[in-house]
């Protein structure tokens, strides 16, 4: 059938009432209008796309934006400012509350759009891990993104895949399909292509049927897609499963921790504030403040006191930095699907990792074929590529067996090309795409040999088995050399059917009973075991993977599409080694996790002595290493294990629930384990470990929903970059803890001393604490938050995850700082105060701006001048913190050893913040609003000058960190 050129007006009919299962493959075809072989064409799919939609599910369970709101109205730290608003409004301070009630509106309307965006940001992080789909289309099969999937769709469906629409099976190779997601069945259901004759059957019994969001977990199959979008199974019911997953990450919720201590510091000190204006009034009574607005005056004062303690930045800072963080993490290849992962990569201890692909190239050649104690290098053939038409000859037959049968059983796809000096191209798995290729060199192309080796059943390769087989139909003769033809003439004639197996060669081993020796069918004695064993040894001791190949000749075909039993008691033929160099930045990044604590374990299914060879050569163990292996686990009590997981770092031969056992005994002993995966088996281990990493490109489908990270090149440099993220944005909240609650604890030095001083006002409004917390602090303190790595960040031990963010000095450093800006500004603003230090627009002021003449200017006619002691309070207090953020680039670090033009964003929010800062002083505007006034440049420069305290005490602090008298561990 043409590609549908006479395409009804509505292919699918009425989608929702066709009972596909019941149809038969012809009806179903003819009722999409599609040919199975040749696809839709693609203008036929554009047109369908336009008339169906895209396929996907419409997201309607997002979080109600006023449930949102509430939450955020409902947060201690807004309900202190709400307090402080109802106080303010009461006692008719308009300004105040008009500030505070902004404050309020300003940060729920920014919680609500933070939340949606990061919503959105997460979402559209998960679609770039979105699956593709393997579909036919014009006659030839190509990988789209699944949202352009129409009905009558021809999709290739394989392990690992999740299915992308609802459709019908018109091919299935054993291919069975976990449905727990509709069905709550977790059992997999087996599928089949033929009609079902029932039409009153549940989801779960429509065994011709595959349904969007289910994994397919074994075999492959065809499908006709039936249904797409809303109008899957799967968006019928979508509104029901969305559920709302807030992912709060273990810093946020900390922070609701601090959050929460900080409301009650806050009520406690106003309420010490209001006690401690009370015992004034007792005893100083209204000498002070005048009978009327006494009361008022006390109130006031607790609340400013209270709104001074209240970080009001710290939830916008935490957030955006975290954001920014995952963005960095981006950048850097990898991608983050949950969030709470962005932190924990920082802490974590154990990096468990795949070999193939992530620890090396994933780029497979046949280096060596070895055939019953005949060797054959291969690596000058594979190096170079050969002009059309021509192809090398074999040096041995037996060789020529040996290709045969591994480029049958074998799933890649092999195309002549002949550009970028390339003969051949394969797609599919490397280890089958090198022998593919080997194979094509010698004039052995998979597709022209399939017409004569007809697949009829199989058992394809699981990390279980290790081992897959195919068995054929034999159907006339090899196109290939003379000789090469006499060699399979003596092993394929007069025979009808054939099974081929290759894999691992100690499973080979075990289901073979013969020996192809030299043309001849041997028994497989003792002695041929121990050759064989010997020769993988030495391959393997190479660093090359092996796999063992097999044939058995069949009389008949096994009943029941029973396919195992083909390979029982076959013939084995030879040995291939595979070079698979490893990736050349991961001998740097083990050495990176070395300085940083962090253990590396390489677990693969691969040979054990393949897997030291490699492990050694990447420096991740020493020549004396010790390597555990599957069976050895799998007799291993969980008790055992948990004993030697802390010293083994290479397992071999493993199966995926090895993998499960093994990052859970280490969980149990305390690590915090990343561990790599890409098949559907891995997917528990995945979930389990602490942070689960899919592979972008070799990953399947199923491992990659369940992981917390997808590495978008597959390398393991990147998941040790991630790491090395992860520590930075921790080493940034803490940043900007240190840094705004180190402001809170000066400013409210300043408050309650001033409080405890019956003789003088307080020197700060409510409305210049406000202004300071958020945006003087507010502003460097983002800028902080993108500081880049620290030098030491990947030469120390992880962050441990529950350790309290106030450990590792940041406690210390809040009360020395808090004090160091504290008692400065204090101490000067009493100074000025005393001394009657007079503003410069003070009416009997008679300096000149330019004098240094710090004021005490008698007025003339006995009134007391515009005192700037309060102005130059709030000034210093200001200034001090630039200087603090500077020198807070590094916790460690003296800053000037770090370049100053590495974090433009701090220099910019600096010169800002002061120009701005300078300005509520100068600008007759901001003297209204915040009751400042304008300094002298003696006043000025005597507030620079003091505020440099701050900034000497912090260089001073991380220099005795570094001399090692002040601690600064964390675990
Ligand atoms: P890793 O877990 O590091 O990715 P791996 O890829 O070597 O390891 P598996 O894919 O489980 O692990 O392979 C295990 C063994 O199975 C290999 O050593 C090889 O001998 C054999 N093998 C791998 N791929 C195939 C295949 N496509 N067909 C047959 N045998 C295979």
């Amino acid at each position: 059938m043409a590609a549908n050129p006479t395409a009804p007006q509505n292919p699918v009919g009425n989608e929702q009432e066709t009972l596909w299962y019941t149809l038969t493959k012809d009806s179903v075809i003819d009722k999409l209008s599609v040919d199975p072989g040749q696809g839709l064409s693609n203008d036929e799919a554009a047109k369908r796309l336009q008339q169906y939609g895209p396929n996907e599910i419409i997201d309607k369970g997002a979080k109600n934006p006023l449930l949102i709101l509430w939450e955020q109205l409902t947060d201690p730290l807004v309900l202190v400012l709400l307090g402080a608003a109802l106080v303010s409004a009461v006692l008719g301070q308009v300004k105040e509350l008009i500030a505070i009630m902004s404050i309020v509106v300003i940060n729920a309307v920014l919680g609500v759009v933070q939340e949606y965006r990061a919503e959105q940001a997460m979402q559209a992080l998960k679609s770039m891990a979105a699956p593709l789909v393997r579909v036919r289309r014009n006659g030839k099969v190509r990988e789209i993104e699944s949202n352009k999937l129409v009905p009558g769709d021809i999709i290739l469906v394989e392990t690992g895949n999740v299915i992308p629409a609802d459709g019908r099976l018109v091919e299935s190779a054993n291919l069975k399909t976990q449905e727990a997601s509709l069905t709550g069945e977790s059992e997999a259901v087996e599928k089949y292509d033929t009609a079902l004759e029932d039409d009153d059957l549940g989801i779960g019994d429509r065994v011709n049927m595959v349904y969007r969001g289910t994994n397919a977990t074994y075999g492959r199959g065809t499908v006709a897609i039936t249904a797409t979008g809303m109008k899957t199974e799967l968006g019928k019911i979508a509104t029901l499963i969305q559920e709302v997953d807030s992912q709060l990450t273990p810093l946020q919720k900390r922070m609701g921790e601090v959050g929460r201590v900080m409301f009650y510091a806050s009520v406690s000190v106003a309420i010490l504030a209001l006690i401690i204006g009370s015992v004034e009034t007792l005893f100083v009574g209204d000498a002070l403040f005048g009978d009327e607005g006494l009361f008022n005056e006390i109130l006031l004062n607790a609340v400013a006191i209270a709104v001074a303690v209240v970080p009001e930045g710290l939830p916008a800072v935490v957030t955006v930095s975290l954001a920014l963080g995952t963005q960095r993490m981006l950048r850097r290849n990898a991608l983050i699907r949950k969030l709470p992962a962005t932190e924990t990569l920082g802490s974590v201890t154990v990096i468990c990792s795949d070999k193939t692909g992530t620890l090396t190239e994933n780029r497979m050649t046949v280096k060596v074929v070895d055939v019953v104690g005949e060797s054959y290098d291969l690596s000058p053939v594979m190096q170079k590529t050969l002009p059309k038409g021509q192809h090398l000859s074999l040096s041995d037959q037996l060789e020529g067996v040996m290709l045969v049968a591994g480029t049958m059983a074998n799933d890649s796809i092999v195309e002549r090309v002949d550009r970028n000096n390339q003969d051949y191209v394969v797609q599919g798995d490397p280890t089958e795409g090198a022998i593919a290729l080997a194979a094509a060199r010698y004039g052995l192309i998979k597709h022209e040999m399939e017409n004569v080796f007809v697949r009829v059943g199989e058992v394809p390769f699981s990390s279980e088995r290790k081992m897959m087989t195919t068995v054929h139909d034999i159907n006339g003769e090899i196109p290939a050399d003379d000789a090469l033809q006499r060699e399979l003439d003596r092993v394929f004639d007069n025979i009808n059917h054939v099974a081929f197996t290759k894999g691992a060669p100690d499973r080979i081993v075990e289901i073979c009973n013969r020996v192809w020796d030299h043309g001849e069918i041997k028994e497989m004695t003792p002695q041929f075991v121990e050759r064989i064993e010997n020769d993988n040894a030495k391959l393997a001791n190479e660093g090359l993977r092996v796999l063992g190949i097999a044939f058995k000749p069949l009389d008949a075909l096994p009943a029941n599409d029973e396919w195992s039993l083909a390979e029982k008691e076959s013939v084995f033929i030879g040995l291939v080694g595979i070079i698979d160099p490893p990736r050349p930045e991961v001998k740097e990044a083990v050495a990176t996790c070395k300085t940083a604590g962090i253990r590396v374990v390489m677990i693969t299914g691969d040979h054990p002595i393949t897997a030291k060879a490699i492990a050694r050569d990447l420096g991740i163990v020493g020549d004396n290493a010790k390597t555990l292996i599957g069976k050895d686990l799998q007799q291993m009590s969980d008790e055992d294990l948990r004993k030697v997981v802390k010293d083994v770092s290479v397992y071999a031969r493993v199966s995926p629930e090895h993998k499960l056992r093994i990052v859970r005994a280490l969980k149990d002993v305390g690590e915090i384990v990343a561990m790599t995966g890409d098949g559907v088996n891995d997917a528990p281990a995945l979930k389990q470990a602490d942070i689960g990493v899919a592979m972008s490109i070799t990953g399947t489908d199923v491992s990659k929903e369940a992981a917390d990270m997808v590495i978008l090149d597959d390398n393991f440099a990147t998941i040790v970059a991630a790491s090395e993220e992860g520590r930075t944005i921790y080493d940034n909240v803490r940043r900007f803890i240190k840094y705004l609650l180190a402001s809170n604890t000066g400013e409210l030095i300043v408050l309650l001393v001033t409080q405890g001083i019956p003789a003088i006002p307080l020197p700060l409004s409510t409305l210049q604490i406000l202004w300071m917390n958020l945006i003087t602090d507010g502003v460097p303190a983002l800028a902080l938050g993108v500081e880049q790595s620290e030098k030491n960040t990947m030469n120390r031990d992880p962050y441990p995850p529950n350790a309290s963010v106030f450990r590792g000095g940041l406690g210390r450093h809040i009360l020395i700082v808090g004090l160091v800006l504290g008692v400065t500004a204090l101490g000067m603003g009493l100074t000025a105060f005393n001394g009657g230090w007079q503003a410069a627009n003070s009416a009997c002021y008679t300096g000149s701006v330019w004098s240094l003449n710090l004021g005490n200017v008698d007025c003339a006619d006995g009134e007391t001048g515009v005192l700037a002691w309060n102005t130059m309070v709030f000034i210093t207090l200001t200034l001090s913190q630039m200087g603090h953020a500077y020198a807070l680039r590094s916790h460690r670090e003296s800053v000037f050893t770090l370049n100053p033009l590495t974090n433009r964003f701090l220099l910019y929010a600096l010169l800002i913040t002061v120009a701005v800062q300078i300005s509520t002083v100068y600008l007759p505007f901001f003297n209204n609003l915040f009751g400042t006034n304008p300094l002298t440049i003696g006043q000025l420069l005597l507030c620079l000058v003091l505020s440099t305290f701050v900034f000497i005490a912090v260089e001073l602090e991380k220099l005795l960190m570094r001399r090692g008298t002040l601690s600064d561990e964390i675990a």
